[in-house]
């Protein structure tokens, strides 16, 4: 029987470079050292003191997207993603963080009422706000503020939490089937607030009684990839604790419900937080995955493109399992033809912090993933993580494919 300590141990990797034949980041930059196999070995090595942790290492280190590909293909049971943030919870410990690192962590992301209170003076300055309610037309339209560096989309002047009420309730035409509690995400709550409303309008409408609940923080998945375990689990525990009285957790975006779903992989054996972490996670589930659980029945799309094609985000397919529900849901949209496209699951190249740090890796990426977009021939791309949105939308004005990035939710709205 393979145990957890089994999975994340480097010794028994077999070198037999399954992992190099999956990974985006090698098939881009053709570096052994930043795929798993290499990985290992200087893992092996920093631990029998023949190699210091220093910056060509850290280098290595956070040179992988955690998209988690090599876990379903390694024949050694290992989880490659999980021995690197092990080895980076390792260098944080024993070395901290950059000031920039702690700046985001400790004093942005660990502050969410603080987060508010900057993004709704950001808001004010003129070209920083998205105004006229349309933030997908701006998202193509992202400015950037340092040459080279990843540009940033436009904030919105209303959070959605100023947009939405505290409970959202069914139309009254439609039947109440329950309630949930909505977990927005950073990228919803301050910058695609319209899409964090499709979202909830999505769920009322089937039925669902929404409760946007107080007191919720960013989900801790940037900061528990950067190593930073600490501040990640304070981040889950007060979202765990913010969440407890509902019985179900919806989220729209997938790199939040990846790190929710996961949030009892994130304590230690015996840390009181732990169980009710487990139990914690067993309410979470996708936008999609909740809409099908529950008979989703369809509907018509108004005003949408034709023809629409859906990219597959790493932290929902490979991370959640989760691709054939919004599929469903696309194929089930009358007035709109779903189109797959090749490579439909390849990564789009963000990353989180990865698309700053290794600009020209993730670029590579993404130009695959426009190819393949550009072949597909359809009008909007959908797909179901806010993060994904971005980046696809930088990509497509970039290539200047005439076609729209889309969140499932407004199809469902
Ligand atoms: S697939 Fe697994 S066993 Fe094979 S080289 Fe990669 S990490 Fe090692
Ligand atoms: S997790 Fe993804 S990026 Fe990292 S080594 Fe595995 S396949 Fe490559």
């Amino acid at each position: 029987m393979i145990t957890p300590q089994m999975k994340i141990d480097p010794d028994r990797c077999m070198k037999c470079g399954f992992c190099m034949s999956v990974c985006p980041v090698y098939h881009v930059d053709h570096i052994e050292n930043h795929v798993a196999r290499g990985r290992n070995v200087l893992l092996r090595m920093v631990r029998d003191n023949e190699l210091t942790i220093e910056d060509d290492y850290r280098e290595c280190l956070y040179s992988c997207l955690l998209c988690r590909r090599c876990d379903a293909v390694c024949p050694a049971n290992l989880s490659p993603a999980d021995i690197t943030l092990e080895a980076r919870n390792d260098v944080v410990e024993k070395k901290g963080m950059s000031w920039i690192q702690k700046i985001i962590y400790w004093g942005i992301l660990n502050r969410r009422s603080l987060v508010a209170r900057f993004v709704g003076l950001a808001g004010l300055i003129p070209g920083l706000s998205s105004k006229g309610g349309r933030p997908l037309h701006h998202l193509a339209d992202m400015a950037s503020f340092i040459p080279g560096v990843l540009s940033l989309p436009r904030m919105s002047l209303r959070p959605l939490r100023k947009r939405v009420s505290m409970v959202t309730s069914p139309p009254p035409d439609v039947k109440e089937r329950g309630q949930v509690a909505f977990f927005p995400g950073c990228i919803f709550e301050f910058f695609l607030p319209d899409v964090g409303e499709d979202t909830v309008n999505s769920l009322a409408k089937a039925g669902f009684s929404v409760v946007f609940p107080e007191g919720l923080n960013c989900c801790g998945l940037s900061v528990h990839n950067a190593g930073d375990f600490k501040t990640s689990c304070l981040l889950a525990s007060r979202n765990i604790e913010a969440l407890e009285p509902y019985d179900h957790v919806i989220t729209g975006c997938a790199t939040c419900g990846s790190a929710l779903k996961d949030y009892h992989k994130w304590f230690r054996e015996g840390d009181p937080m732990a169980e009710k972490a487990r139990e914690f996670s067993k309410k979470v589930s996708d936008f999609s995955e909740f809409l099908v659980k529950n008979g989703f029945n369809g509907g018509s799309a108004d005003h949408c493109p034709t023809t629409v094609t859906y990219h597959d985000p790493c932290h929902l397919r490979l991370h959640q399992g989760v691709y054939l529900e919004p599929r469903e849901i696309l194929n089930s949209i009358e007035g709109i033809k779903y189109l797959e496209m090749d490579n439909a699951d390849a990564c789009c190249g963000l990353g989180g912090s990865f698309s700053i740090a290794h600009r020209e890796v993730s670029l590579g990426i993404q130009d695959k993933k426009m190819e393949s977009l550009k072949k597909s021939g359809a009008q909007a791309v959908v797909t179901s993580c806010p993060g994904c949105m971005l980046y696809l939308a930088h990509g497509i004005r970039r290539y200047k494919l005439p076609m729209k990035v889309m969140h499932i939710s407004r199809l469902t709205r």
